[in-house]
């Protein structure tokens, strides 16, 4: 665990609420059971549940969102989340989230989002790049600063970008507001769109013409696809030809040959998978086949706050669950710059680093 902690690693698939410490969660929900707004012994032991079903986990992320929906918090919840990476030896990180309106404290979307990049700007205990154009960088790009990976420095800098999240409950006109919101925000980091949200809700017909727009615009897009058994939902996604896609659990014979001639890079969350019950046991986890087939993979945490997990975890158990030695978990790891959504400069520094830390390997 101690090695893979300090190797680097990028991490493709996070959502931002899920990613929240359980010691922040408590402490908002103290606050709000003060004013009489939870009731705090109902909601604690709802937050230290360790196992959940996947409808539990999205009934879970509708008590998180009422904790954590105003500015201030979203801002706190974001640089707490960039830290805990950073201090994991993430070099790039790819953050999702969903942007929420709440009308009764002045939150639109952009102003939710604002708060999201104002936690950005917060971080003090490492340095964030986060701007896609050479607009508003904090400090210069200078990957000699970087993490310098395996041997004990962590932490220096870490590139962030942002995902806007359609949830799947959002109408067509929502969806096209929030992609309408990315292109706005290009100049902050936003390099693409996802689509999350309880599976079991809305149809993909429903945000198609939103995704289309993205696509038109130049954006990426990644899509959960695959977390419940739905043939032809998953086959109209992986003909749609997105960037990436989430989990990829409940495919048959034909997705997976779709899938694997299309390759299109898969968002690997092991653990989130097994505490979802999505996938019953490690040993008949699709890793196995699409590492042997060499299909572009990368681990990911999807809820690192939710199920407790984190990058490095994640890596620790892929190795010892398939037998996977130090050079191999760092050759995936190394793979994963390949399939991030930055543009080419950043790709380079990436590679640069990991480079660097492959000469200090052993
Ligand atoms: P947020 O977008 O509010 O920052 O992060 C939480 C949201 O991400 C959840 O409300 C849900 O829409 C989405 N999400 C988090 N984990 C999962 C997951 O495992 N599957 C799906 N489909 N959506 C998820």
């Amino acid at each position: 665990m101690e090695w893979f902690a300090s190797m680097p690693k990028v991490e493709l698939h996070a959502h931002l609420n899920g990613s929240i410490r359980d010691s922040t969660l408590l402490e908002l929900a103290r606050v709000l059971g003060e004013k009489g707004v939870i009731v705090f012994s109902d909601v604690e032991h709802v937050i230290m549940k360790s196992d959940r079903s996947l409808h539990e986990v999205f009934k879970l992320f509708d008590l998180i969102h009422v904790l954590t929906t105003d500015h201030a918090t979203v801002t706190r919840i974001t640089q707490e989340v960039v830290e805990d990476f950073a201090s994991e030896n993430i070099v790039y990180l790819e953050l999702r989230t969903t942007p929420k309106r709440n009308e009764s404290i002045g939150m639109s979307k952009r102003s939710y989002m604002d708060a999201v990049v104002e936690g950005l700007r917060a971080v003090s205990a490492v340095d964030v790049d986060f701007a896609s154009r050479s607009i508003d960088v904090r400090r210069p790009v200078n990957t000699k600063n970087m993490n310098d990976a395996c041997n004990g420095t962590r932490g220096k800098k870490i590139y962030v970008r942002l995902l806007l999240s359609i949830d799947r409950r959002e109408t067509t006109e929502a969806a096209m507001e929030t992609v309408k919101l990315a292109l706005e925000m290009r100049d902050l980091g936003v390099v693409g769109i996802d689509l999350s949200g309880n599976p079991t809700k809305g149809e993909w017909t429903t945000f198609l013409p939103a995704l289309k727009f993205a696509r038109e615009q130049g954006l990426q897009i990644t899509l959960h696809c695959g977390e419940i058994p739905n043939k032809e939902e998953i086959q109209s996604m992986l003909d749609f030809l997105p960037q990436r896609i989430g989990h990829a659990c409940c495919f048959e014979e034909e997705e997976w040959r779709k899938l694997k001639s299309s390759k299109i890079p898969v968002e690997i969350c092991l653990t989130s998978n097994i505490r979802t019950e999505t996938i019953s046991s490690l040993d008949i986890h699709h890793f196995v086949d699409l590492y042997k087939a060499q299909h572009p993979l990368v681990l990911c945490t999807d809820d690192s706050g939710v199920f407790s997990t984190s990058v490095s975890r994640e890596y620790d158990l892929a190795a010892s669950a398939f037998s996977l030695g130090r050079r191999e978990m760092f050759q995936l790891a190394k793979s994963a710059v390949k399939f991030i959504f930055a543009n080419g400069r950043v790709k380079e520094d990436l590679k640069e680093i990991f480079d660097l830390a492959e000469k200090k390997l052993d």
